[in-house]
């Protein structure tokens, strides 16, 4: 890779250039291309820009990090794996036996609403790509977790009143392997591997906009904020996160998709230490739209970690710089309530109005410049 990756970049604009590669966003993937680009090529002058003076303001400090095999496309799926292969090796991965970034294995269970039928062919798929997997029904679940409730989501009606669910038996799957990785020293793992290796890494300088041959059809150069002086480049890379269109449209550049910054909801909060022992959850279990919720423990912080899988609260397109980072109250009081876990057992029989005071929670939120994975799961 790396000798057709320098004829590539090779060209005469590039002897002039201050950097081969300049890479706008020092997210999870700016920083791990620039990895990746150094591993392949370590003559490659790669420079990385981040507006912000430290790491983590964009969706990957927030993320939820979590990794599994089940997506409904082969590509991701495969894709997810390799991403999880690195994550659980993650040392030898950046080679650095300093690396402090942990992957936990928390396993998943998918309660989406599948029949069983639908359940063991998922099943079969995740064992073509080498993932085991149990298909579960209600009493298997609720022997294994009984923690959790095995009824559908309750719906109620505008009188309060509670809405018959029309749905058949639960069937849930159950996906080994898969867990999550602390995104904040992910983040910081990467930026330690990127300058050992040679990127420019530089916080706190932003890109005001991409420079272009007369006729607009090259870009030569990365504008930048602060007075510091334009940065002479071969390549650009957007790793922008939300803020991807803006950098775009300076450079009039359209696509064929689209990346819009949707605002997504997670909150945690302290758990008994018993919950902590749960795996991932991905409830869709009823109604989706009425429940729609994931969560999943963050055992170094006795915390629960939760967000939303609603198609409802996935879709509020909102301005990566100025958007409300709280939770919103009926987010809090459906998902909070006035139960220590949303799928608790004691939680079903509770009628929602009126909502009780929700409990104090931490409160994150983020955008994201692509729709929420979580779609992928349906
Ligand atoms: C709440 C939440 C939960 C998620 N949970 C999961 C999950 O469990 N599993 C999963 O696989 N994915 C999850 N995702 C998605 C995943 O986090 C994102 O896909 C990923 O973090 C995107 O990384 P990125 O590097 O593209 O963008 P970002 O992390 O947003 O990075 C973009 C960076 O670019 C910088 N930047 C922007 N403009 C400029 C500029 N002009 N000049 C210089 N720098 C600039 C920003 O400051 C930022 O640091 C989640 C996302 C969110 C928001």
């Amino acid at each position: 890779m790396h000798a057709p990756l320098r004829r590539r970049l090779g060209s005469a604009a590039a002897a002039a250039a201050a950097a081969d590669v300049t890479i706008v966003g020092a997210g999870i993937m700016g920083l791990n291309i620039a990895y990746q680009l150094r591993r392949r090529a370590p003559d490659l002058k790669v420079t990385v820009l981040e507006r912000s003076k430290s790491l983590g303001v964009g969706s990957s400090g927030y993320s939820t990090g979590f990794q599994r095999a089940l997506y409904a496309v082969d590509e991701t799926t495969r894709l997810a794996l390799d991403g999880m292969a690195a994550y659980k090796d993650w040392s030898t991965y950046l080679r650095d036996d300093a690396a402090t970034a942990q992957f936990y294995e928390t396993g998943a269970l998918w309660m989406l609403g599948a029949d069983p039928a639908e359940n063991r062919a998922a099943q079969a798929r995740l064992a073509s790509f080498g993932v085991d997997a149990d298909v579960l029904g209600a009493d298997e679940l609720g022997a294994r977790f009984p923690l959790l409730s095995t009824e559908p989501t309750p719906e109620y009606d505008s009188e309060g009143d509670e809405v018959a669910f029309g749905g058949g038996e639960l069937s849930a799957l159950y996906e080994y392997g898969c867990g999550h990785l602390d995104p904040a020293a992910c983040l910081e793992d990467l930026l330690v591997a990127c300058r050992r290796e040679g990127v420019d890494v530089r916080l706190g300088v932003g890109a005001t906009s991409f420079v272009t041959t007369p006729d607009g059809s090259e870009v030569t150069g990365v504008a930048l904020d602060g007075g510091h002086p334009t940065v002479h480049t071969s390549s650009v890379i957007n790793a922008a996160g939300p803020w991807f269109n803006k950098l775009n449209a300076t450079a009039g550049v359209t696509l064929s998709t689209t990346a819009v910054p949707i605002r997504v909801q997670v909150g945690h909060r302290h758990v008994p230490e018993e919950y902590l022992s749960l795996p991932f959850v991905g409830d869709g279990w009823g109604n989706p739209d009425v429940g729609g919720i994931y969560f999943m423990p963050r055992v170094a912080n006795k915390q629960l970690l939760f967000g939303s899988i609603a198609p409802r609260f996935e879709q509020e397109e909102v301005n990566p710089d100025d958007y409300n980072q709280s939770l919103d109250p009926d987010v809090r009081s459906e998902f909070l309530g006035e139960a220590p876990l949303p799928r608790a057992r004691n939680h079903r029989s509770a009628n929602p109005s009126p909502a009780p005071p929700p409990p104090p929670v931490n409160q994150t939120r983020s955008t994201t410049a692509s729709p929420a994975s979580t779609r992928a799961l349906t």
